[in-house]
């Protein structure tokens, strides 16, 4: 799989203009593969494995926010990435899950070609699954090397997306609540 994929990056490089042999570029496709690769893991990865578990019972009916997760991702138009930080915040329904599961759940979904809007929904639905709440509310807000780096080179916007399931879409005072937590 590396080595087909290294052969593929050889033939980029040297569409491009390059010479693949010269010294500086004669590891690269082998490097370029592995790179790729680890940014694509999520594929191969599973939330029951992720999660492994780390389900507890809890009778708090709190608000549990988790703030300023580091995201990377890579967009699936252009194979550029995006990098920001996402917002998840539940509201429990007698289970809560293992803070660093959060990390490990924004990371298999990010880790694969991706739309910001797509990415926050399965986050939220991942949650959602694996702990029942009553509510998932998720933010990401990210800026777009595809935006950035080319064409219209906007390079100090952001998008933010959001996805607000249970009583996070039904009930106002919640949402605020999430809102403002996060602002
Ligand atoms: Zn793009």
């Amino acid at each position: 799989m590396s080595d087909d994929i290294a052969h593929h990056y050889r033939q980029i490089i040297s569409a491009l203009g390059e010479d693949p042999d010269r010294e500086g570029l004669r590891d690269t496709p082998q490097r370029a593969a592995k790179a790729m690769q680890f940014l694509n893991a999520g594929y191969s990865q599973s939330l029951e494995g992720i999660v492994n578990g780390a389900v507890f019972e809890s009778q708090t009916d709190e608000m549990v926010l988790v703030k300023d997760i580091e995201l990377y991702s890579m967009c699936e138009h252009h194979l550029l990435p995006f990098i920001g930080k996402c917002h998840i915040a539940y509201l429990p329904n007698g289970k809560v899950l293992g803070l660093s599961k959060f990390a490990r759940i924004v990371d298999m979904f990010a880790r694969r070609m991706q739309i910001q809007e797509n990415l926050t929904r399965e986050i939220a639905e991942a949650v959602q699954e694996v702990t029942q709440a009553k509510g998932v509310a998720v933010v990401i807000e990210a800026r777009h090397l595809c935006m950035m780096m080319r064409g219209v080179e906007k390079q100090n916007s952001s998008m933010t997306s959001s996805v607000m399931l249970g009583a996070f879409r039904s009930n106002q005072a919640t949402r605020q609540e999430f809102l403002m937590l996060i602002n």
